[in-house]
Protein backbone atom coordinates (compact mmCIF):
# COMPACT_ATOMS: atom_id res chain seq x y z
CA UNK A 1 0.00 0.00 0.00
CA UNK A 2 1.46 3.85 -1.05
CA UNK A 3 1.17 6.26 1.11
CA UNK A 4 -0.88 9.74 0.03
CA UNK A 5 0.72 12.10 -1.44
CA UNK A 6 1.13 15.34 0.96
CA UNK A 7 -0.73 17.58 -1.25
CA UNK A 8 -3.35 19.61 -0.55
CA UNK A 9 -5.62 16.92 -1.89
CA UNK A 10 -4.73 14.98 1.40
CA UNK A 11 -4.17 17.88 3.69
CA UNK A 12 -6.73 17.85 6.67
CA UNK A 13 -6.80 22.19 6.41
CA UNK A 14 -7.97 22.19 2.55
CA UNK A 15 -11.38 23.34 2.85
CA UNK A 16 -14.40 20.73 1.66
CA UNK A 17 -16.70 24.22 2.04
CA UNK A 18 -14.80 26.91 0.22
CA UNK A 19 -13.52 25.75 -3.22
CA UNK A 20 -13.72 27.58 -6.81
CA UNK A 21 -12.72 26.39 -10.35
CA UNK A 22 -9.55 27.76 -11.95
CA UNK A 23 -7.81 27.71 -15.25
CA UNK A 24 -10.97 27.39 -17.28
CA UNK A 25 -12.44 24.69 -15.10
CA UNK A 26 -9.63 22.30 -15.14
CA UNK A 27 -8.84 21.71 -11.43
CA UNK A 28 -10.18 22.78 -8.11
CA UNK A 29 -9.03 25.45 -5.54
CA UNK A 30 -9.44 25.22 -2.15
CA UNK A 31 -9.16 27.66 1.06
CA UNK A 32 -6.43 26.71 3.19
CA UNK A 33 -7.42 26.57 6.97
CA UNK A 34 -4.19 25.79 8.53
CA UNK A 35 -3.33 27.89 11.59
CA UNK A 36 0.35 27.41 10.87
CA UNK A 37 0.74 27.45 7.25
CA UNK A 38 1.74 30.45 5.53
CA UNK A 39 -0.68 29.20 2.86
CA UNK A 40 -2.91 30.11 5.44
CA UNK A 41 -6.70 31.83 4.22
CA UNK A 42 -5.17 31.42 0.20
CA UNK A 43 -6.78 29.34 -2.49
CA UNK A 44 -4.43 26.70 -2.97
CA UNK A 45 -4.42 23.81 -5.90
CA UNK A 46 -4.71 19.95 -5.12
CA UNK A 47 -0.77 19.99 -6.36
CA UNK A 48 0.44 22.26 -3.82
CA UNK A 49 1.93 21.25 -0.47
CA UNK A 50 3.45 23.15 2.32
CA UNK A 51 5.04 21.81 5.63
CA UNK A 52 2.06 21.98 7.67
CA UNK A 53 0.44 19.23 5.73
CA UNK A 54 -1.67 16.58 7.45
CA UNK A 55 -3.37 13.78 6.57
CA UNK A 56 -7.06 13.96 6.15
CA UNK A 57 -7.56 10.76 7.13
CA UNK A 58 -11.08 11.64 8.91
CA UNK A 59 -11.80 14.44 6.40
CA UNK A 60 -11.13 17.88 6.05
CA UNK A 61 -11.28 19.77 9.08
CA UNK A 62 -14.47 21.41 7.89
CA UNK A 63 -16.39 18.78 6.18
CA UNK A 64 -19.99 19.12 6.46
CA UNK A 65 -22.05 16.27 9.05
CA UNK A 66 -18.51 15.27 10.97
CA UNK A 67 -17.85 15.80 14.65
CA UNK A 68 -16.45 19.10 14.81
CA UNK A 69 -14.22 18.21 17.59
CA UNK A 70 -12.63 14.77 15.70
CA UNK A 71 -9.24 16.58 15.09
CA UNK A 72 -8.96 18.06 18.94
CA UNK A 73 -6.21 17.09 21.19
CA UNK A 74 -6.87 15.20 24.03
CA UNK A 75 -7.08 17.15 26.92
CA UNK A 76 -6.05 16.85 30.62
CA UNK A 77 -9.45 16.60 31.45
CA UNK A 78 -9.90 13.88 28.62
CA UNK A 79 -7.47 11.87 30.97
CA UNK A 80 -9.02 12.34 34.13
CA UNK A 81 -12.98 11.23 32.45
CA UNK A 82 -13.99 15.02 32.57
CA UNK A 83 -16.51 16.24 30.11
S1 LIG B 1 -1.09 24.68 2.08
FE1 LIG B 1 -0.31 23.13 3.52
S2 LIG B 1 -1.68 23.18 5.30
FE2 LIG B 1 -2.68 24.29 3.62
S3 LIG B 1 -4.02 22.76 2.65
FE3 LIG B 1 -2.05 22.74 1.53
S4 LIG B 1 -0.77 21.16 2.51
FE4 LIG B 1 -2.50 21.65 3.89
Amino acid sequence: MSAAPPTCKTCRYWSDLVAKKADGAMHVEALCLSGESDKRGDYTSERDTCPFWAINSMGAVDEPGRDPMRYRRPSKEDDAGGN
